[in-house]
């Protein structure tokens, strides 16, 4: 089996400045090649939980299935038009889904969480960019910030049909409702892209209390600092998400492929 693919990462989280708690999660696992942003919803309490009850599922799964053969993705079915490394992280999905509805059926006061999760996971030949709701993996190549994942969110579907702009979208009141995310509901259906990570390329998993707050430009110009560290970058960008208000929670985790 080849090697994954060199890299460094950092990630910072925090509440922002409107809120007391923080709902979003994150999980680092360079060994196994996965990263997860989770930004949790259903108030307070039900909301941490969510979020952090999807990550610790995703890691499980993926820890469980490192080096393992495509039937790993029991009790899921393998689909043949994706990688290995995608159809893991799809199962993982929806097994995290599962555990949410469990958490639910456990205790009252978790009915109606709910969460959002991206995941980056590296592979011997690319990479899998999944996720479920409007948490974004964006990838900085050749200067050019690209966004990987169209969120599910009513405000996208707005966009996309023409309705609202991109800048309308960022201030609408409706910009947190989600269309979709892994809420204990059916197996969800989890979007995938496969990518080749280039050196030098960085690609970042944020929270919309990133995005909502700084348009694409000024996420590209903090991400592409060549000269600050990772963890200054991820600094960086939460300092400039709570200068524009932090109403929200803010997550930032970036990677950067070294050379091999
Ligand atoms: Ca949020």
């Amino acid at each position: 089996m080849t090697a994954l693919p060199s890299l460094k990462w950092a990630v910072r989280s925090d509440p922002g400045l409107k809120r007391t708690s923080n709902e979003d999660s994150y999980s680092t696992r360079p060994d196994v090649g996965l990263f997860v942003v989770a930004d949790g919803m259903g108030g307070h309490v039900a909301g941490e939980v969510a979020s952090r009850v999807a990550v610790e599922a995703i890691e499980a799964f993926i820890q469980e299935t490192a080096g393992a053969d495509k039937n790993r993705t029991w009790p899921f079915p393998f689909d043949p038009s994706v990688s290995l490394e995608a159809n893991r992280l799809r199962a993982a999905f929806r097994l995290a889904n599962r555990k949410i509805a469990s958490a639910i059926a456990d205790s009252q006061d978790l009915r109606g969480m709910a969460t959002t999760a991206s995941a980056v996971l590296l592979g011997p030949q690319g990479a899998s960019v999944a996720h479920v709701g409007d948490s974004r993996v964006y990838v900085l190549r050749n200067g050019k910030l690209e966004q990987l994942t169209h969120d599910h969110s009513w405000v996208e579907e707005q966009v996309r049909a023409g309705t609202l702009t991109p800048t309308a979208a960022r201030q609408h009141p409706w910009r947190n409702v989600v269309t979709r995310a892994l809420s204990g509901g059916d197996d969800p259906e989890v979007d995938v892209t496969e990518v080749v990570p280039r050196p030098g390329e960085r690609y970042l998993l944020c929270s919309d209390g990133l995005f909502t707050v700084l348009p694409d430009a000024r996420i590209a110009d903090l991400l592409g600092d060549m000269k600050a560290s990772l963890d200054a970058i991820a600094g960086a960008l939460i300092a400039a998400a709570n200068d524009a208000g932090g109403p929200d929670n803010i997550t930032a985790l970036i990677l950067h492929i070294d050379a091999r």
